[in-house]
């Protein structure tokens, strides 16, 4: 296994926890879950005070940091350990603030942050995935190859944002946006179901791993802004001719619940995930999401994995007909926070914080 650089070793003399995140995201559901658990919470908000936690009071923080902006959470690094907070990630906070700061934080924070290096680079993505015999949509080398429908999209998580359909290298010329990093796919035809995924190493019972257990604690998919309602306005042909085009900035989350049959393909992909994972950098710890395309043929492609909380668990802030089958009313900002008492209670911390 490989070692994890680590600041989780400061959360070692800690007596009372303080479960701490950006306000963003799903840091409704996080607050709500570390209360249920019995921490105290605080809300790293920029610029000021948030009122929406207002009206809604269950998952309102005890306390705010309010920062200037996302850079400026480093310097109050320190002054967080002495409040003695653990930093719980999402993809708000690690998009805004940056991979490479969000890796340098002096603070520790759930999860592995090994994990950055391998999820953020879509190269190391598709290396990691494909390794563990995941399958993804097919890979296209150069845009001179298209051929045929593909998806392109740029580094990080933009939310959907930016990404497009190409069906030849004029449209990808079209609508490539110059000097970002970006990547090609075959364009998968099925259904998107967002596989959300907790993965234990200190559990020992459940689905096991060769070390820890892996949970499913939900399954979404995700309304995105203009496409899925484009086909009412006719062919893609016509709309470009009206400068219409089909944005896939994510605007909400559904749930959903897949095939049963489908459910040990779903698992065996999730353990293959983590497995490797445990392989090449120490493992991705707690939440993480597999978001996939089922075909006609019954059969996934992977085109992306989040390695942390993703917001379609947002959906199931009470539990989800999954997670309700391991513990009625059990969310995944609840499950991290379990996570953190358990491993506390246990002297394990520095299993699951870096
Ligand atoms: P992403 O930027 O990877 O999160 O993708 C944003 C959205 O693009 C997804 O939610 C899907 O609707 C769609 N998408 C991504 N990759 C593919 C693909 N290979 N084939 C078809 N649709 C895709």
């Amino acid at each position: 296994m490989v070692a994890r650089r680590t600041f989780g070793s400061l959360a070692e003399d800690y007596k009372d926890v303080v479960v701490a995140t950006v306000c963003s995201h799903s840091s409704l559901q996080i607050f709500h879950g570390a209360k249920q658990e019995g921490f105290r919470t605080l809300g790293i908000a920029i610029g000021k005070q948030p009122r929406f936690y207002d009206a809604f009071p269950l998952a309102r923080p005890d306390e705010f940091l309010i920062v200037n902006s996302y850079k400026e959470i480093a310097d109050h690094a320190d002054d967080l350990v002495a409040r003695q907070v653990v930093a719980v990630p999402h993809g708000s906070f690690v998009e805004y603030l940056g991979a490479e700061n969000f890796a340098k934080l002096r603070l520790p924070t759930f999860g592995n942050r090994s994990v950055l290096a391998w999820e953020s680079d879509r190269e190391k993505q598709r290396e990691w995935l494909t390794s563990a015999g995941v399958p993804m949509p097919k890979k296209i080398a150069r845009p001179e190859d298209i051929d045929s429908p593909v998806f392109v999209k740029y580094y990080g998580a933009k939310g959907g944002r930016g990404s497009f359909i190409a069906k030849n290298h004029d449209e990808f010329m079209a609508a490539i946006k110059p000097g970002m990093k970006y990547a090609i796919q075959e364009y998968v035809v099925g259904t998107r179901y967002y596989l959300q995924f907790f993965y234990s190493p200190i559990a020992d019972g459940g689905y096991r791993l060769s070390r820890g257990a892996l949970e499913m604690l939900g399954i979404d998919r995700r309304d995105e802004a203009n496409i899925d309602e484009m086909y009412k306005l006719g062919a893609q042909e016509r709309l470009r001719e009206l400068e219409i085009y089909p944005t896939f900035v994510v605007t909400g989350n559904m749930p959903v619940v897949l095939r049963e049959s489908l459910l040990p393909k779903a698992f065996d992909m999730g353990e293959r995930t983590v497995e490797k994972s445990l392989e090449l950098f120490g493992g991705t710890i707690g939440p993480f999401c597999l978001e996939t395309i089922v075909t006609d043929r019954l059969e996934f492609k992977v085109f992306e994995i989040s390695s942390r909380i993703v917001a379609g668990t947002n959906i199931f802030v009470s539990g989800s007909p999954y997670s309700d089958l391991l513990e009625p009313g059990m969310s995944t900002g609840r499950r991290i926070a379990r996570e953190i008492r358990t491993a506390q209670k246990r002297g394990l911390l520095s299993e699951i914080l870096t």
